[in-house]
């Protein structure tokens, strides 16, 4: 089961980092000198958990001792700045258990929008056209302002790249940017529908 669930997510952000932004997850990676861990979120049981196996038990009792938050999803470059590693450098994804057995058309604009957290963390900058730029401009205005505070116009506009080329390429179900962009924010963090120009 979890390695399933390991190889299932692992593939889904090596998908979707082609897919949304040209870029190869295991090169990056590589040339990062980084290890990917990929946590679950267990919000019943109020703690992380290991989904590859590969962190070890004593690791993992680390990480959880430092606290827990409720969350859906979250990708974090350079996470041995922020949780204990044992001097290991590394790259974090997190996804809520509860998101573990979801379709794509749940999955893919989720795991875009994390990785548009984790391209902007290590500084790539977002090739935006105007329109990508009128878009990103549209999803911060419909954040409601404790969300807003923690997503930047680098972000959102690697997002609206991110959503546009899914939408052009047809690699998601979503059949156009705003409802790839709609899906991406989830209702409870925005003030409404987001209002982007096809
Ligand atoms: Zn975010």
């Amino acid at each position: 089961m979890t390695e399933d669930v390991c190889a299932k997510l692992r593939e889904s952000l090596r998908k979707n980092l082609r897919d949304a932004f040209d870029k190869d997850l295991d090169e990056m990676l590589r040339l990062r000198r980084r290890e990917l861990w990929i946590l679950g979120a267990d919000n019943k049981q109020q703690r992380f958990t290991d989904v590859c196996g590969t962190i070890g038990a004593q690791q993992m009792a680390a990480i959880n001792s430092r606290g827990y938050k409720d969350t859906d999803a979250g990708f974090r470059a350079d996470a041995h700045n922020y949780v204990p590693t044992n001097g290991k450098e590394v790259d974090v994804f997190i996804l809520n258990t509860e998101h573990f057995d979801k379709p794509d058309s749940f999955l893919d604009p989720l795991v875009v929008h994390e990785q548009a957290h984790y391209l902007e963390h290590i500084g790539e900058m977002p090739n935006a056209s105007e329109a990508d730029k009128a878009n990103a401009g549209a999803v911060l205005v419909s954040l409601e302002k404790d969300v807003r505070a923690l997503h930047t116009t680098n972000w959102a506009q690697h997002l609206a790249v991110g959503a546009r080329r899914m939408v052009a390429t047809g690699k998601t179900t979503h059949k156009t940017i705003r409802e790839f962009l709609e899906a991406a924010v989830p209702p409870y963090d925005r003030n409404g529908r987001i209002s982007v120009r096809e």
